[in-house]
């Protein structure tokens, strides 16, 4: 399997959703899979996670699936005919699902009361633009700045004020109930604007009898304003730079991409910068030198993971264009671009006995020659730590937890394994550990790795992530023979 340090999230769509297509896709590097919930019913979803969990199991591989909420996003109503929106003329915009004539009806029933006056309303991603001009109560009045065609159903962007909106709509409780339901590794919840919505988005999480970590999509300029506490509130966020591109101006999208990718990375959380990544691949066996500049400078910025949509969802060539990620992802790797044994002492309160661990082992690293960094860990969290400090050697993940193995495939260079046996010896565990690696191929017997970890068989009550060991892949078995 082509394995980058950089993680790949493939959206599943009619173009990819067939058992060889995600075999090939999960080959070709993939490590999560994305469900848009904004597209297609419950049962087709199932179906998909079905295939993603078979397949894994058959690749002995462990893939993450993440259920994409739609969130609060706005549509037009049923237009009878699709009208054509003249620069300068003025409309009339009322909440509503049916057209009544004279008015543009649109699904969202509180705009009247959120939008001022200079408000800024896009259609259609964006392609259409109009600025409010005056509200009367039941509907609104506005005028075209970019004019178009404007067909029904189509989204509708307002980056200002949209308090009216629930955060986590029906269909999205129902989404939950549904990702909980199915064991799904993540939650997105899109149009985020402040912290509570994505405490909103936990309860529910809760209140259903799960525990799913929240993805929270950055999107609205409010959610870029509210960042820092969005992201401590978040377990991981995305760059959505589609709706981002809508909703602020398009210029502002790379600066905010790096405040985005900065600030999840200081406070230990995983980020996924999204959207047109390889856009050309949708019809184009190979992408323009921009898309593929694009991807290395994402992963430059500090992203743990790159994310397709509409390439492998729906375009011609989904496996190429995972395979292009790979390609440029390996390659960009390989060079000496990126800022590595970083670490960064994080200005969130993290347990300062982890703080102090991890830092060591990224240290050590530029003395000891180590082949990888072996964890230990019971949630995830000392991965999680270890990845964030962008080590030079990848880091093996040991756990017992199946679904912790699952999200752990969303962190930059984590190779999460499942390991059954528990309550077990510290020799016998790490014979245990150089068997599987040597087995697999992973390392090689006389390399050395140094082990990390804080599972509750090693762990003494100091801090979650307590001791380090040097170790020689292949030495315990050796001193076993000798007896000693
Ligand atoms: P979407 O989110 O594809 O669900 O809209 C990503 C984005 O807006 O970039
Ligand atoms: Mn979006």
């Amino acid at each position: 399997m082509d394995h980058t340090k950089t993680k790949i999230v493939s959206t599943i769509g009619p173009a990819s959703e067939a058992e060889d297509k995600i075999r090939e896709l999960v080959k070709a590097g993939v490590s999560i899979f994305r469900l848009n919930t904004s597209h297609d019913k419950e049962e087709v979803h199932k179906k998909r996670i079905e295939t993603i969990r078979k397949v894994s199991a058959e690749l002995k591989t462990t893939v993450g699936v993440l259920v994409d909420l739609q969130g609060p996003k706005i549509r037009v109503g049923n237009l009878k005919e699709p009208k054509q929106l003249e620069n300068g003329q003025i409309v009339k915009l009322k909440p509503s699902i049916e057209e009544e004539e004279g008015f543009i009806p649109v699904d969202y029933f509180g705009i009247v009361e959120d939008v001022a006056k200079g408000d800024r309303i896009l259609l259609d991603d964006g392609k259409l633009e109009l600025r409010v001009v005056s509200t009367h109560g039941t509907y609104l009045t506005a005028e075209v700045v970019h004019g178009g065609l404007l067909k029904k159903r189509k989204g509708l962007n307002i980056p200002g004020s949209t308090a009216s909106l629930s955060a986590v709509t029906e269909r999205d409780v129902h989404f939950i109930k549904f990702a909980v339901e199915n064991n799904a590794d993540y939650v997105a919840l899109s149009f985020v604007r402040e912290r509570d919505d994505i405490l909103k988005a936990k309860q529910y999480i809760k209140d259903f009898g799960g525990n799913i970590p929240v993805v929270a999509k950055i999107e609205k300029p409010q959610a870029v304003k509210n960042l820092n506490a969005i992201i401590t509130a978040a377990d991981a966020v995305m760059v959505a730079r589609g709706d981002l591109g809508i909703e602020l101006s398009i210029e502002e999208v790379p600066i905010v991409q790096k405040q985005i990718v900065k600030e999840a990375n200081a406070q230990r959380k995983g980020v996924i910068v999204a959207t047109q990544m390889l856009e050309s691949m949708i019809e184009q066996p190979l992408p323009t030198r921009a898309e593929a500049s694009d991807v290395a400078n994402a992963i430059i910025d500090g992203a743990d993971a790159v994310m397709l949509s509409g390439e492998t969802a729906m375009g011609a060539y989904p496996v190429e264009a995972v395979s292009m990620m790979t390609t440029i992802a390996g390659s960009l790797e390989k060079s000496k671009c990126l800022h590595l044994n970083h670490y960064v002492h994080s200005h969130e309160v993290y347990d300062l006995d982890s703080q102090a661990i991890c830092s060591a082992i990224i240290q050590m690293l530029d003395t000891v020659e180590v082949s990888a960094i072996v964890a230990f860990t019971k949630t995830g969290y000392t991965a999680r730590m270890l990845s964030k400090a962008k080590p030079s050697v990848p880091i093996i993940a040991f756990t017992h937890d199946q679904t912790v193995c699952n999200r752990l495939n969303l962190f930059w260079d984590v190779y999460p394994r499942v390991i059954s046996e528990k309550k077990m010896k510290a020799t016998d565990l790490l014979a245990k550990v150089d068997e599987i690696l040597i087995k697999e191929k992973s390392l090689n017997a006389g390399d050395k790795v140094l082990i990390t970890g804080g599972m509750s068989f090693i762990s003494s009550k100091i801090g979650r992530t307590n001791f380090i060991k040097l170790h020689q892949i292949g030495a315990t078995s050796t001193i076993y023979a000798k007896g000693e």
